[in-house]
């Protein structure tokens, strides 16, 4: 076991960092980009599942990428655009303000069941058919539905059902069996700091630890292991998230 030593601004980044209306998105720009088609584009470790699931469900004849990364310009214009064309009420409920919108982490990804006359905030994803067999699946490969009926008042967001977030694994299956979004995750995540017991899971050969480590001061300090079973994020507010993972 090693140590590794985190700068502050490493708390902005990571698969598990929450942007709301609260919460602007303060990373770097993501940088590794990949096409999922001519005008949509995620992080690449977010594409490579989205493009196994999508490809095990027929490929993107049935599904239709709508939206993914977005710069600031891009939210800015979008935003303003729907102001415009659809009013202020419906733009605060469905558009996120310039900076604070998750597109702009490269990890959210709107969908839409292939055909014509796609809306392109509000997509039609129904949950029926191939649509909810994506959101059934989706956990396996690190996506949850982000903004669900019911969770309103916590994200602070109308119910879009065609908008996925990757968290990565096993974050999503945990935040889908304790009914738990994004928000929520982070405030339960608090339960088990580094040095107490750790939150487990285990999926097949594989268990899982998650510990949460406060934010110290200009540097952090965590523990890590082998390359390729530890992994760190942060929150975005005040702390970090440490994931690992062996074989049983
Ligand atoms: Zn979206």
């Amino acid at each position: 076991m090693t140590e590794r030593r985190l700068e502050r601004s490493a708390v902005h980044r990571g698969d598990l960092i929450l942007v709301n209306a609260q919460l602007p998105f303060a990373g770097p720009e993501e940088q590794d980009r990949v096409c999922l088609d001519a005008n949509v584009m995620l992080a690449r470790r977010a594409a490579e599942p989205l493009r196994r699931l999508v490809r095990a469900l027929g490929g993107w004849s049935v599904l239709a990428p709508v939206s993914g990364w977005r710069s600031q310009r891009e939210q800015q214009e979008i935003y303003e655009s729907s102001l415009r064309q659809n009013g202020r009420a419906f733009t605060e409920q469905f558009v996120a303000l310039p900076g604070h919108s998750e597109h702009q982490t490269g990890l959210a990804i709107d969908l839409g069941q292939a055909g014509p006359d796609l809306d392109f905030i509000c997509p039609d994803f129904p949950y029926c058919g191939i649509c909810q067999e994506f959101r059934r699946r989706a956990v396996d490969y690190g996506f949850v539905e982000r903004y669900r009926a019911g969770k309103e008042s916590v994200t602070g967001i109308a119910h879009e059902p065609w908008h996925f977030r990757y968290v990565g694994r096993p974050h999503a299956a945990i935040m889908m069996q304790r009914d738990l979004v994004l928000e929520e995750y982070h405030s339960f995540l608090k339960n088990f700091p580094l040095g107490g017991t750790p939150l487990c899971w285990k999926e097949g050969k594989g268990v899982w630890e998650i510990v949460f480590v406060p934010l110290q001061g200009a540097q952090t300090c965590i523990p890590w292991g082998e390359n390729g079973s530890w992994a760190v994020s942060g929150n975005n507010e005040d702390g970090f998230i440490l994931t690992s993972w062996k074989e049983q």
